[in-house]
């Protein structure tokens, strides 16, 4: 029934992602807009975009309007999502003249952002748009029994926010929402290195850092990375070493806050999905799933199985490319 024509597309805080029944991932790409700051005009979006930051003239500025798990600027998402929708179109050819389209919307949205996520999204030419909460489409693509009545507990860790929440037949339980996702390490880790060696670096070279030596707080056999910055007493170019163990001390706090939520959640839980959480465990995704050792130390931390989602940066997409068939199945079982 919905098989040729279906769409799903992830409003990632740090990733755009479109994901099509057929063809799979089509789009990936950063969640970052070109402006003219005199018309407000989006130039381009996306990689395009992202590769504009710091060479354009003044009046083109990039930004990341959903960085935060909300809708900073409405008018921009709506005209970031056409480009979507269009670059999108063009991959997968004709096949996708009137699709089916299925949108994640951030958690924190408003029902007037979703309303005009849902019109700019038909204005593309989409047939249908249905909406669905972001955590049930991450755990949908994580592969989680999501239509049986048992608990599933899917940790988002993303770039903005992490999201933990609690699914049961298709619905969301209890969730819980913190502003504290990938970008806060990658900002934790400019100031590490500002205030222990004078250096600043910038938020792609602490990300790049982050993947190679970072580590949640667990023990490990140590590594080191060559880093490059401006010494803030001279102005010059300067190279130090950075140890993995620094950088844990860095995200402590940040990875903490996390933990903290994660544990909320839990206690959060109605007395009779308990049980099945000592069983089935929690669910991580997000980019943040691929930080070191996170497996290790979280279930060592909240005591229950921890998983680590087969594709933590693609789950919300898939999940939400596959909703249709999982929506109709429980409408089905409740006649
Ligand atoms: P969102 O859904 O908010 O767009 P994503 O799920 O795409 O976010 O995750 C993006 C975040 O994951 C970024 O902060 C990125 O730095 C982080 N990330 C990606 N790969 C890794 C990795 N190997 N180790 C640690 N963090 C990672
Ligand atoms: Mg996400």
């Amino acid at each position: 029934m919905f098989s040729n024509q279906q769409i799903g597309i992830d409003l990632g805080t740090a990733n755009i992602l479109v994901y099509s029944k057929n063809k799979g991932i089509v789009l990936n790409e950063p969640s970052v807009v070109a402006i003219d700051t005199e018309t407000n005009h989006v130039l381009a979006v996306g990689t395009e975009a992202k590769n504009m930051i710091g060479k354009t003239p003044g009046k083109i500025v990039a930004v990341r309007p959903l960085k935060d798990g909300v809708i900073a600027d409405f008018d921009i998402t709506t005209q970031m999502l056409k480009h979507i929708m269009k670059k999108a179109g063009k991959k997968l050819g004709l096949s996708i003249r009137k699709p089916i389209v299925v949108v994640c919307t951030p958690s924190g949205s408003t029902s007037v952002e979703r309303r005009a996520i849902h019109d700019a999204v038909k204005s593309c030419g989409a047939k249908q748009v249905h909406l669905i909460e972001e955590p049930v489409a991450a755990a949908i693509g994580s592969d989680l029994p999501v239509d049986e009545p048992i608990a599933n507990v899917v940790v988002d860790i993303g770039g903005g926010t992490t999201e933990v929440a609690i699914i049961s037949f298709g619905g969301v339980v209890s969730c819980n929402s913190i502003r504290i996702g990938g970008d806060q390490l990658d900002e934790d880790i400019v100031q590490y290195v500002r205030k222990k060696y004078n250096l600043l670096i910038g938020d792609r070279t602490a990300e790049k850092i982050k993947m190679e030596i970072g580590f949640a707080l667990v023990d490990h056999d140590e590594l080191t990375m060559e880093v490059r910055g401006r010494d803030l007493v001279t102005g010059l170019p300067k190279t130090i070493e950075l140890r993995s163990t620094e950088i844990q001390e860095a995200i402590r706090e940040s990875l903490l806050h996390i933990l903290e939520a994660i544990r909320a959640t839990l206690e959060d839980c109605p007395p009779e999905l308990s049980g099945d959480i000592v069983d089935q465990g929690v669910m991580i995704t997000g980019g943040g799933a691929l930080l070191k050792g996170i497996q290790e130390w979280l279930s060592r931390e909240i005591i229950v199985p921890v998983h680590i989602s087969p594709n933590p940066l693609e789950s919300v997409a898939i999940g939400t490319g596959r909703s249709l068939q999982v929506i109709h199945k429980l409408q089905k079982a409740a006649k």
